[in-house]
């Protein structure tokens, strides 16, 4: 049985006080769903905020971005070891923006998540394809090489620590989201390849959907039976709002 989870990627939004005021007000509207998995990725910055003021209340907090080594000469580079001092458990690899902006390969999610998982954090692995890819039929090919490279050479104890979060690229940030047919198509086969290398423990792994998922969507989406909880950005900066996600209608 695998419990849903709903995380936040705030992206770069939100200063300290601001983080501090989301999660008290965010805390006791979700304090009774004890039956979903709540994340919450704030910058670097806001990161031992979040933790100090969610301590207690089993919200995961996670970082948006790690690098791979421990410590050394990476100007602007966060070490795994250092999000866990700030109070980070989590962190999210390979997000869409990070491989279109800063050029992360699926070799660099590779390495970042085995550093992770090395370190001892969860992590949220990111996939998903552009609209061009989409239009040219080439949805499952990417699909399949991100798995397959950013999964590559984990053990079945880093497995287990490692969530994967489907983004179809052109639903992110834009309001348009995947049917909840896409959605389970998709997500299907990426449980389908994840059987092919790993087996049953696939039945195991959690696969969020991410792409515009707001209130009015969350219901059907979280329907679809290979979903398995959501990535949200734009509908998680609003506390109110991030809580009815939360609280999405169980089937
Ligand atoms: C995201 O940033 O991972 C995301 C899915 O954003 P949005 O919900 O705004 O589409």
């Amino acid at each position: 049985m695998r419990k849903p989870l709903i995380a936040a990627n705030w992206k770069m939004y939100k200063t300290i006080s601001e983080a501090d005021d989301f999660v008290k007000q965010f805390v006791p509207l979700v304090k009774d769903v004890t039956d979903v998995d709540k994340l919450i990725a704030p910058p670097f910055t806001s990161l031992n905020a979040v933790a100090t003021a969610a301590a207690g209340s089993g919200i995961i907090v996670a970082a948006q971005d790690v690098f791979y080594e421990e410590q050394g000469a990476f100007t602007g580079e966060i070490s795994p070891g250092m999000i866990k001092d700030a109070g980070g458990t989590f962190v999210i690899i390979g997000h869409s923006e990070r491989r279109q902006y800063f050029h992360e390969t699926d070799s660099i999610v590779n390495k970042k998540s085995k550093a992770a998982l090395r370190a001892g954090l969860g992590v949220v692995l990111c996939i998903g394809e552009t609209l061009e890819e989409r239009n040219t039929n080439r949805t499952f090919d990417v699909v399949k090489r991100q798995i397959a490279e950013g999964l590559a050479e984990f053990c079945e104890a880093e497995f287990k620590d490692t969530v994967i979060a489907y983004e179809p690229v052109w639903a992110i940030g834009t309001g348009v989201t995947a049917t909840p047919e896409q959605a389970e198509e998709a997500h299907g086969f990426i449980r389908s390849i994840i059987k092919e290398i790993y087996g049953d423990l696939a039945d195991e792994m959690r696969i969020l959907y991410g792409g515009s998922v707001k209130p009015e969507n969350v219901d059907e989406i979280m329907a679809s039976p290979n979903v398995d909880g959501a990535l949200v950005g734009g509908a998680s900066l609003d506390p109110q709002v991030f809580s009815k996600l939360v609280k999405f209608r169980r089937g």
